[in-house]
């Protein structure tokens, strides 16, 4: 039997990977400059479970309970999966993150910051962070300005136990390439800024299943992808 056939969430990853050479190969990246990270939000262990039987080792969750739930089911996995949490986090679920999570995309204050570097157990390697930045969405009340990522980054790299990564945005929602491709490169201008800073800060995280090209284009080093590897999600 094919992988289509008794997987199709495998089909989908493949899909995907595909779509991502592809944007890798049109500006002439190098494919292995580009993470896939798997968002499971909403999504049973059995899929991640089909994901993992696919190749894919990387994942991304939303909510700190649901993601805690999923990495104690798949504790002591060989080899390892690295769990990404990528929502909007309220001060009082920290400890979950700093005690359970190998990444936090969504550091936009300095509370958070030395919430999560308190936090972060003794026994663990320290906990890789990205500054969310509000590149687009006014509505949103997730990331900073650009203008305070060089305060709130020169913070975090004072902190023994947390390693600053990088930067992460979630756009407003644009259907246009180029327009995406505009706010994707300030993103990219500001990561270029940071790391001449930061040597260690090696993460763009930016690109969804809707703007991964032109995330790509732009410089993204890590695309957070769900719909398009385990179909669209059911909040009912
Ligand atoms: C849900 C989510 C994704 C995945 O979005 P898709 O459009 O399903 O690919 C990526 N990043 C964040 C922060 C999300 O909340």
């Amino acid at each position: 039997m094919s992988l289509s056939q008794h997987n199709a969430i495998g089909k989908n990853l493949q899909d995907v990977r595909e779509k991502i050479a592809a944007a890798a190969q049109r500006c002439e990246r190098p494919l292995e400059e580009i993470t896939l990270l798997a968002v499971s939000k909403t999504k049973p262990a059995s899929d991640v479970e089909k994901a993992i039987e696919a190749g894919q080792l990387a994942f991304g969750e939303n909510y700190v309970q649901e993601g805690v739930e999923k990495i104690a089911h798949f504790a002591g996995h060989q080899p390892a999966l690295t769990w990404h949490f990528i929502g909007p986090l309220q001060s009082n679920k920290s400890r979950l993150v700093a005690e359970n999570f190998d990444w936090c995309h969504t550091v936009d204050r300095l509370k958070i910051a030395q919430r999560l570097n308190e936090q972060r157990p003794a026994g663990l390697a320290p906990l890789n962070v990205l500054i969310q930045v509000n590149i687009s969405d006014e509505a949103s009340k997730s990331g900073i300005a650009l203008s305070d990522i060089d305060a709130l980054a020169e913070q975090i790299s004072q902190m023994p136990n947390l390693v600053l990564r990088g930067l992460m945005a979630i756009p407003a929602v644009e259907t246009d390439y180029q327009r995406q491709l505009a706010v994707f490169t300030q993103m990219r201008e500001a990561f270029d800024a940071l790391r001449q800073r930061y040597p260690q800060a090696d993460t763009l995280s930016m690109g969804m299943t809707d703007d991964m090209p032109a995330a790509i284009a732009a410089g993204s080093t890590m695309v957070r992808i769900g719909t398009a590897i385990f179909g669209a999600r059911d909040y009912a």
